[in-house]
């Protein structure tokens, strides 16, 4: 898949609002939209006024880019949100949850999701005790994830568990410290999902 490999801050000041694409750093002063908040390049303290649909597709490349997924997959979660019975733009967003680079991300073992999608890619993880390195891999409720026991003394993620203090372990996970394991007690609701996005946009994109 084709991925943007601009500067990431340079991606959260275009969106204008924090994406957390690059771990600890989000969470400091250094952070680029601390120090710098308005769009990147010469014009980017411009305020230009968007259309409809120039602000629906914001909406859409700023969720892209929070899960780091593709524009195909993208679409392709799309359809199995409308499939799913409830409200389209909550089932989009609850899919996104539950990819397992998220989860381990949500879980503290990745500093960001990149990485903990680097993390899952290199067979860090096992779910229900099996290897899954696929992080679009969607858990579903009861499924065990956990640090496989031969890289329980991995050094980023041992680094990342004692850092991980200031992110909470949101309400639809159990987290096991001991055994470097989280458990899926519920799949994930809008009220769990602390992102600013505005998912109905993303609803009237895709239906026009
Ligand atoms: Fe975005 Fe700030 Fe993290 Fe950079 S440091 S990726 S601007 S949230």
């Amino acid at each position: 898949m084709a991925r943007y490999k601009d500067a990431q801050c340079r991606v959260c000041r275009r969106e204008g609002c924090k994406l957390f694409l690059k771990g600890d750093r989000c969470y400091t002063d250094k952070c680029g939209i601390s120090r710098r908040n308005y769009a990147p390049g010469d014009h980017g303290q411009k305020k230009a006024k968007l259309s409809e649909y120039g602000t629906q597709l914001r909406e859409k490349q700023k969720t892209r880019y929070y899960y780091g997924v593709g524009e195909v997959q993208f679409r392709k979660y799309f359809k199995m949100a409308s499939n799913k019975k409830g409200v389209t733009g909550e089932n989009l967003l609850q899919i996104l949850e539950s990819r397992l680079d998220n989860v381990v991300y949500r879980l503290g073992y990745g500093a960001s999701r990149s990485q903990a999608r680097q993390l899952v890619n290199h067979g860090q993880f096992v779910v229900n005790g099996k290897k899954v390195n696929i992080p679009s891999y969607l858990v579903k409720v009861g499924d065990v994830i956990e640090v496989r026991e031969s890289k329980k003394e991995n050094a980023t993620i041992k680094a990342n568990v004692e850092a991980n203090s200031i992110r909470p372990v949101p309400a639809w996970l159990e987290k096991d410290n001991e055994k470097l394991s989280g458990k899926v007690i519920r799949l994930a609701s809008r009220e769990d999902i602390d992102i600013p996005i505005e998912e109905h946009l993303i609803v009237e994109l895709y239906s026009k």
